[in-house]
């Protein structure tokens, strides 16, 4: 690559240009286009580019993204689509939800970043809107911009306050890909070529197992390895909306409680109202100890995460070394205006009610459809709109993705593969538009089952 500063400063210019303009000709559309398909392949990741099969195999490999408003996106040409992928739960309240972007803004107006030294007040706001929405005694709370660092601040908090080093976590678990967060993740495939990972000793049981889970802490504590904590999604979002027994977690805060390790939830891609309760772990009335939260916490308009927990267990940050876990922008006055905003518009809104009926309502039609196709369908799974179709293999997931993509919907599979295809719109999304989406694949399936 010839590389030229005066043409990296020409290439900024003419996209601040660009991006200021109210409306794009159809010229400069194209070209966003043809620029972004070479970008991404000289400059983002080829191998990516390649492998999202369902828009690859709907011939659209190139849809770019544009703008947005509720449940629809809008791409660069100004083709609509209906999001019932919603950023993996990133975007629940819609696309660039007009409350949330008014907060940011008015917050741009007068600073974007904390000093760090004097008192932000925005965070002391959203620490306390934390505690008010939080369950149990959870008081404290520190931010972060990825989910990712939501678990690595609660892997921490566990070290330092139990003073034990052991996890036990669940097989096909998702909690993120940075070092700390990826030893507890559940799927060889990212865990393998990275081996070894945390330094401690971290157990894998299935999800949903309690018995499996008390085994461990029995023979963890016969051959003398302490366990901080159990870390657990609520419902697994990745390994596709996989919810547990109802008396799992139940069954986790005794057995937590009984061998002295906390329970951690991460209600990352659960929380916010996500599946019928502001978190899902209100579902079965258990409070775990240390909550992480993130992806819909900014309301889908800046990156905002956290993990909250007790004062009692929060002394193991403040002292002796207040110190102890700090970043540098984590707690930026425009994502807590975010994060703040976004809460006013979930209580407001009652996302969380919104969320089970809608939930409910999509779940009863889907599950109507794997009656009446189960040569295409296995199950469907999940709570409110954190739902899962999964298919008796990947190849016949990925063409009813392609299809769905090829008539406007978005969806995705999770990770790598399209034997589950999650349902994970907006919690906004309108019966109306709920009702189109089941009209486009039910046009999909027909299409699929004539040539099966
Ligand atoms: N935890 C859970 C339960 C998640 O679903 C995710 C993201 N899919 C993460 C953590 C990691 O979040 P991020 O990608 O923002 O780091």
């Amino acid at each position: 690559m010839n590389k030229s500063r005066e043409e990296a400063q020409t290439l900024a210019q003419q996209w601040l240009d660009l991006t200021a303009k109210p409306e794009l000709t159809e010229e400069e559309a194209h070209s966003v286009i043809a620029d972004a398909k070479k970008n991404f392949a000289n400059y983002v990741n080829k191998g990516w580019l390649e492998y999202r099969k369902s828009v690859t195999e709907a011939g659209q490999w190139a849809a770019t993204e544009w703008t947005g408003r509720g449940a629809v996106l809008r791409d660069v040409l100004g083709r609509e689509y209906i999001d019932c992928l919603g950023g993996y739960g990133l975007l629940s309240l819609g696309w660039a939800h007009p409350r949330v972007v008014g907060a940011v803004q008015a917050q741009l107006r007068r600073t974007p970043m904390p000093s760090l030294e004097l008192i932000n007040p925005a965070r002391g706001v959203l620490s306390k809107l934390m505690a008010h929405i939080t369950p149990g005694d959870i008081q404290y709370s520190f931010f972060a911009a990825s989910g990712t660092e939501a678990v690595e601040g609660a892997i921490k908090l566990a070290k330092l306050y139990t003073k034990k080093s052991g996890f036990i976590v669940a097989v096909r678990a998702f909690h993120g890909k940075t070092m700390g967060s990826l030893s507890m993740m559940g799927k060889a495939e990212y865990r393998q070529p990275l081996l070894p990972l945390y330094g401690g000793p971290v157990y894998h049981v299935p999800h949903g197992d309690a018995a499996a889970v008390e085994q461990q802490l029995e023979i963890c504590k016969t051959v003398g390895i302490d366990i901080a904590a159990v870390l657990m999604e609520p419902v697994q979002g990745e390994a596709g909306a996989i919810d547990p027994p109802d008396d799992f977690w139940p069954r986790l805060r005794v057995l937590c409680d009984q061998y002295g390790a906390l329970l951690i939830a991460d209600e990352v891609q659960t929380g916010m109202g996500r599946t019928g309760k502001m978190w899902a772990v209100e579902h079965w009335d258990v409070a775990p100890d240390i909550l992480c939260s993130g992806k819909a916490l900014g309301g889908g308009v800046m990156p905002v995460s956290a993990f909250c927990s007790t004062p009692d267990i929060w002394e193991a940050l403040m002292h002796p070394n207040p110190f102890m876990h700090t970043n540098t922008t984590g707690s930026n006055p425009l994502a807590c205006a975010a994060a703040i905003a976004t809460i006013s518009v979930i209580l407001e809104e009652r996302l969380w009610e919104q969320a089970a009926e809608k939930g409910t309502y999509f779940k009863g039609k889907l599950k109507e459809l794997v009656t009446r196709y189960p040569h295409i369908y296995a199950r469907i799974t999940g709570k409110g709109l954190l739902l899962a179709q999964h298919f008796h293999n990947a190849e016949v997931g990925y063409r009813v993705a392609a299809g769905l993509f090829r008539r406007n919907v978005l969806v995705a599979g999770t990770l790598t593969n399209a034997h589950t295809i999650r349902v994970e719109p907006p919690l906004v999304i309108t019966r109306e538009q709920i009702d189109e989406v089941l009209n486009r694949l039910e046009d999909t399936l027909q299409d699929i089952s004539h040539s099966l």
